[in-house]
């Protein structure tokens, strides 16, 4: 499979080359330039299929030719080795529990396949890489768990001194091995220009083989996939029609849910669930695209203003907004909607959803609500309640328990590198590194 830009503006490029680059040259985002087919009988075979076996199916259109299946095996067992269970809480209503992973979220699968997966082209070219990773709290995490032990790879992350939470910090933090903590004394703004600022400096991409391994990264979308298609192994009849519901905030989980009906996901519609950042739902009510900046919201990961991968999801529909509509139907939610959302839901059927998750039950309930059509719903469920356990005891008068592996990263002492907010001296950090 060749990877083209959404910018159409250079070259088509190797999955190697699209993974180990990130971004394309000309600004945009690497889709994959034709339609990858999955074998004929990969449906039938679906329920038998076991979670590893699925993923190397799932993941040969994309990858067949540039990674034997036998290192694809290998790679797909370590970078998925948690469940993802399909939880029914009503004949209707199903949740995929995509945060028993490392981090408590689904962007464990993402990190996790795309750390793999470099770690294996950086091993056949026998040059180290490094990566690295501004973040706010949750992505470093993330990133740095996902590398964790990966051989050939280093990982820094820059992060602004006293402004993540404690638990956020601990998780990456502690970790040791290939992981460094790099603690700014300034903003996440000021880690973010410092890690551009390293990007573009010629000397010391040079020295160091250096790679941002940041969300856009086609890597992470193609794992996105596969939980879909383990979703319907899991699920029993196809009757009534499925809906699948994306809490969404950068769109990379509902665009690889997207690239996974077009290549034939028996699936009748998806939704797009958001808080108030509501721009994919409203360019669906009105046809234009209006990115805007963000706001807050208990729902955190999503509050984004300019989704990133919207450039994806207007090119896999070739800007027809009428058959994006046949596909996709949008609605966004207040915080106070999310608060009544997880009480209900734990009224109803005791479970504590986080208010992601939360948002995403609240997409399909309305969408039931005004469609006259009998429909079954699963809705991703993308965070563990313990990452929002605020939110959760404030909507439910219940604590949701601390998952033991938090647990353990939060007894560990933290481990970082305090730096100035001054390019010059994270320049000759770098270099020091040899
Ligand atoms: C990142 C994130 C989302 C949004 O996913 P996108 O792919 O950016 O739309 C939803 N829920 C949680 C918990 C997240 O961390």
């Amino acid at each position: 499979m060749r990877y083209r830009s959404t910018s159409r503006q250079c070259p088509e490029v190797s999955f190697r080359e699209a993974a180990l680059r990130g971004l394309a040259e000309d600004g945009g985002l690497y889709v994959p330039a034709e339609t990858p087919m999955l074998e004929r009988s990969f449906f039938e075979r679906l329920p038998q299929l076991s979670l590893p076996e699925l993923c190397v199916e799932a993941a040969r259109p994309y990858l067949g030719g540039e990674i034997a299946d036998d290192t694809l095996q290998q790679l797909v067992a370590e970078a998925m080795n948690f469940p993802i269970p399909l939880v029914s809480l009503s004949p209707q209503l199903h949740l995929l529990e995509l945060f028993h992973g490392p981090t408590l979220a689904f962007k464990d699968f993402g990190a996790r396949f795309m750390a793999r997966v470099m770690g294996h082209f950086v091993r056949e070219s026998s040059r180290g890489l490094t990566v690295l990773v501004a973040t706010s709290g949750d992505t470093g995490s993330a990133v740095a768990h996902g590398f964790l032990g990966v051989p050939g790879i280093r990982v820094l992350v820059l992060y602004p001194s006293g402004r993540v939470s404690e638990a956020q910090e601990r998780q990456f933090t502690t970790l040791g091995e290939n992981i460094t903590a790099l603690e700014v004394e300034g903003a996440f703004d000021d880690c973010q220009r410092l890690a551009k600022q390293a990007f573009a400096d010629a000397e010391l991409n040079e020295k160091l083989f250096l790679t941002s391994a940041n969300s856009i990264n086609i890597a992470r979308l193609v794992p996105q996939t596969f939980y879909y298609f383990a979703a319907l192994a899991q699920l029993g009849p196809a009757e009534p029609a499925i809906v699948i519901s994306v809490p969404s905030g950068n769109c990379g989980n509902l665009t690889a849910g997207l690239m996974a009906k077009r290549v034939g996901l028996p699936v009748s519609q998806f939704i797009a669930a958001t808080n108030i950042n509501d721009v994919v739902p409203e360019f669906l009510r009105s046809g234009t695209f209006h990115p805007r900046p963000s706001q807050q919201t208990l729902s955190n990961a999503m509050d984004v203003g300019n989704p990133s991968n919207f450039a994806r999801l207007a090119d896999l529909y070739e800007n027809d907004i009428a058959a994006l509509r046949r596909d996709l139907w949008g609605c966004g939610f207040t915080d106070d909607e999310t608060l009544r959302a997880m009480q209900s839901v734990h009224e109803r059927f005791g479970y504590l959803a986080d208010p992601h998750t939360a948002v995403g039950i609240l997409g399909f309930e309305t969408f039931l609500r005004q469609h006259n059509a009998p429909y079954q719903g699963i809705v991703l469920a993308t965070a563990h309640p313990a990452k929002f356990a605020d939110a959760v005891s404030r909507a439910t008068g219940v604590a949701p328990p601390l998952p033991e592996r938090l647990a353990a990263c939060l007894a560990k002492p933290k481990q970082s590198r305090l730096l100035a907010n001054n390019f010059e001296e994270l320049k000759d950090f770098l270099l020091g590194l040899g």
